[in-house]
């Protein structure tokens, strides 16, 4: 699976800086529909993209991707302009697709600006999705915690002590659970809404990789699904 990610990795970085290139003065906002220009750029670079998934993915996407490649660039214009404007992937071919898109999101990010500053946002200040994961970082007195978006990657702080799914703030209702195979993620559960999200502990492990530890960490997810909770947002693997 790590395998995987780094090829998309690297994809996604070439398309980020291709994309800067040709696209250079679409609308700066992350909560519209795609142009027929973007629509254009980005699914002529899609092929590659599912040669890759289907090349290097695990059984279940490469056998979607080979399915997705037969069928033609006008099936995936319409698939991306579908998943650019979904809030919240959960099939499989829209999680290939956003995984697809959000290098293109990133690059959006990077030139518009936040909604207004409020105290906490359970959602993307840049394109409303919901958060993929936390991450807790050294301040003076302990670990402040921020969200990253599943989608355009944005990251903003978040309070420690309540729910991103519906914001219970009773700390009786949210535990956080940890393994020793992975002592530096915390998975952080909410009774009320029986949704969690893991969280990359920098404090704990200052070189880990946030994005790189939620996906090789899956088997906190299967441990947090055979506990009754679901992901807040699946990742790219659809866990
Ligand atoms: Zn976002
Ligand atoms: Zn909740």
């Amino acid at each position: 699976m790590l395998g995987f990610y780094i090829h998309v990795a690297r994809f996604q970085d070439d398309l980020h800086r291709q994309l800067g290139k040709v696209l250079q003065s679409p609308p700066a906002s992350l909560g519209r529909a795609l142009t027929a220009a973007e629509l254009s750029e980005l699914s002529s670079r899609f092929e590659p993209f599912l040669s890759l998934a289907e090349a290097h993915g695990p059984k279940a996407t490469a056998e979607l991707s080979r399915d997705l490649r037969t069928r033609g660039q006008d099936s995936w214009s319409a698939l991306l302009k579908a998943a650019w404007i979904a809030l919240s992937a959960s099939d499989a071919d829209g999680l290939l697709a956003q995984a697809f898109l959000q290098p293109y999101a990133e690059l959006l990010r990077s030139r518009s600006a936040p909604r207004p500053s409020q105290t906490a946002y359970a959602l993307c200040p840049f394109c409303n999705r919901k958060p993929g994961l936390g991450v807790l970082r050294q301040t003076g007195d302990g670990g402040a915690r921020s969200m990253i978006c599943s989608f355009c990657l944005a990251e903003w702080e978040f309070r420690r002590i309540v729910c991103a799914g519906c914001g219970e703030e009773n700390d009786k209702k949210l535990s956080v659970f940890t393994a020793s195979d992975f002592y530096y993620i915390r998975v952080e559960c909410c009774d009320s809404c029986n949704t969690y999200v893991k969280s990359v502990d920098l404090t704990k492990n200052g070189r880990a990789e946030p994005l790189v530890d939620e996906l090789a960490s899956a088997p906190l997810d299967l441990w947090a699904r055979e506990h009754g909770y679901s992901k807040l947002q699946n990742n790219l693997l659809g866990m």
